[in-house]
């Protein structure tokens, strides 16, 4: 009985411990079950985070969201895991190399911003800083947008500023732009003096209120005149070969006419000669066959008189002869005259028409075309005696703010007067020529690396100090200047594109000033 009672209480203590052990187990599985469904919840979140980046990935995503809704579709699940691991890895290697690409161009945009002109300095300033922000990689997509919002700001500004100064913003019908167009070409190019004035009403028409008709016209015209000039200028050529043949068939036909005249008169000579000679070996005769000296008398003076005869019409013969040959002579020196006259005026037109096709019409400055020419000679020079060779290419800052506020003639003025005033700034063995519309460029031959600044700076300082007074109203003008000195195994092309991109320098730190490529 004892036993039984002892038995009865174990079991139902085992009862209470197997009892005691389900509930930690259902407590553990549940436990479990939350935590797995915690996980499985962060794994959705986690797989909608990666949403909108690879259509591929989303689909798979998709799947395996639905799939571990379901805890009995979990197995079905797992095979899919692989597949979004190595679609998850390559999209992220895909999508460093999108940012990296990203930032790249970004950079490309804010060089070309900093090459607008119209900024104004305080947005310069910034986007410099911005610039050098943009040399650090990014990391996610967010550090990209706010970049791209920093650059649409910066448009922003630029353009507020620019439409602020709406009068440089007109647009003009494309008819007008044509006619400022033309109006520039003409003042290029070198027209005869009686047209010189025409050409001045034309071009004053080509700037004002023009309609598409007058355009037309003046196209013509223009046309006309330098139709005029090509066929003046060849047949001016042609005037002159005509006058050489002429001059040459002249002196041709004196040389033949003499020539004949020499022959005929040749022989004539000999007969006299023979003649003559025929009566001095007779007269010998005379004195050995004649003994009466009377006879002998009569007969020598009849052979003298024969002789005197022959010797006369000699003497006339040759006067003849020098007089024709007199006159071959004066006409072929008048005709030699005629021939130096007209080659003159021809090497005259020529001469004219060389210089006129080097010096720039506007300025009278040298013009690009004599610019080339003498860049090679200097080269050569430097090339040849080792001696320090410089160019300077220099513009005038904010120079359409010159013709827009007063004027095309305006600014034509003052094109001169600076043009002339850099000429007369310089030494003899120096130069200057006008490159483009505003642009001029210096060569400078023998200075030294220490005195070339103080040079340059001293033509602009005398530019900037011109009293320009346009409409009552005193204006400064200023230049920017950029140079490069030739250096060892360059070309002077070389050297040109140093001292362009100085230009350009000079003019992103604010106009006014010399900039050096050392
Ligand atoms: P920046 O300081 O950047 O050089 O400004 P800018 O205004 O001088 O430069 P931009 O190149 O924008 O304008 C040059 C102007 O020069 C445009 C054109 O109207 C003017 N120009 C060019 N050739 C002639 C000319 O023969 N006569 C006149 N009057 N103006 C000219
Ligand atoms: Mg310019
Ligand atoms: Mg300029």
């Amino acid at each position: 009985m004892k036993d039984s009672n002892i038995a009865v209480s174990q079991i139902s203590l085992l009862k209470q411990k197997l009892n005691a052990a389900k509930t930690a187990l259902d407590e553990i599985s549940n436990d479990r079950n939350d935590k797995f469904k915690t996980l499985i919840q962060f794994i959705g979140h986690l797989s909608l985070a990666c949403k909108g980046q690879n259509l591929e990935l989303d689909n798979k995503l998709a799947k395996l969201r639905h799939n571990l809704q379901n805890i009995d579709l979990f197995e079905e699940a797992l095979p899919e895991l692989i597949d979004i691991e190595r679609l998850l890895k390559s999209q992220y290697s895909q999508t460093m190399t999108q940012l990296e690409d990203s930032r790249v161009g970004l950079s490309k945009i804010i060089r070309q911003i900093q090459r607008i002109n119209s900024t104004p300095d305080k947005v310069k300033k910034e986007i410099n800083y911005f610039k050098q922000d943009l040399n650090k990689p990014f990391h996610t997509v967010w550090d990209y947008i706010p970049k791209v919002e920093t650059i649409i700001g910066f448009y922003e500004q630029i353009l507020g500023d620019t439409l602020a100064n709406a009068d440089d913003y007109e647009i003009l019908p494309q008819h007008i732009q044509l006619a400022r167009e033309l109006a520039v070409k003409i003042s290029e190019i070198e027209f005869r003096k009686d047209q010189r004035d025409q050409i001045l009403v034309m071009k004053e028409v080509l700037q004002g209120e023009i309609t598409l008709d007058v355009l037309l016209e003046s196209y013509q015209t223009i046309l006309g005149l330098l139709l005029d000039n090509i066929a003046r200028e060849k047949s001016a050529s042609q005037d002159f070969l005509y006058a050489l043949n002429d001059a040459l068939t002249v002196v041709r036909d004196v040389v033949n006419s003499s020539h004949n005249n020499n022959q005929r008169s040749h022989q004539l000579k000999q007969q006299l000669n023979k003649e003559i000679n025929l009566r001095v070996s007779n007269a010998d005769g005379i004195i050995v066959d004649v003994d009466d000296v009377t006879d002998l008398k009569q007969q020598l003076t009849s052979q003298l008189s024969s002789l005197k005869d022959a010797l006369s019409r000699k003497e006339a013969l040759e006067q003849r002869e020098q007089a024709i040959l007199k006159k071959s002579i004066e006409s072929m020196r008048k005709e030699l005259n005629n021939i130096t006259q007209e080659a003159n005026s021809y090497k005259e037109q020529l001469f004219e028409h060389q210089k006129l096709n080097l010096l720039d019409p506007l300025t009278q400055l040298a013009n690009r075309t004599a610019l080339e020419d003498r860049m090679d000679q200097e080269y050569r020079n430097h090339i040849r005696f080792k001696t320090p060779l410089w160019i300077a290419i220099t513009d005038i800052d904010h120079f359409k703010s010159v013709n827009d506020n007063f004027g095309h003639t305006t600014g034509d003025k003052t094109l001169q007067v600076i043009a002339m005033a850099l000429k007369n700034s310089l030494r003899e063995s120096e130069f200057v020529a006008r490159y483009g519309g505003e642009e001029f460029v210096l060569l400078l031959p023998d200075v030294n690396e220490e005195h070339i600044s103080q040079l340059l700076n001293r033509v602009r300082e005398k530019i900037k100090n011109i009293p320009f007074k346009f409409k009552n109203q005193r204006i400064t003008v200023t230049l920017s200047i950029g140079a490069a000195q030739v250096m060892e195994n360059e070309t002077v092309e070389e050297a040109f594109e140093r001292a362009d991109s100085a230009l350009y320098k000079a003019k992103n730190n604010g106009r006014d000033r010399v900039v050096i490529d050392l």
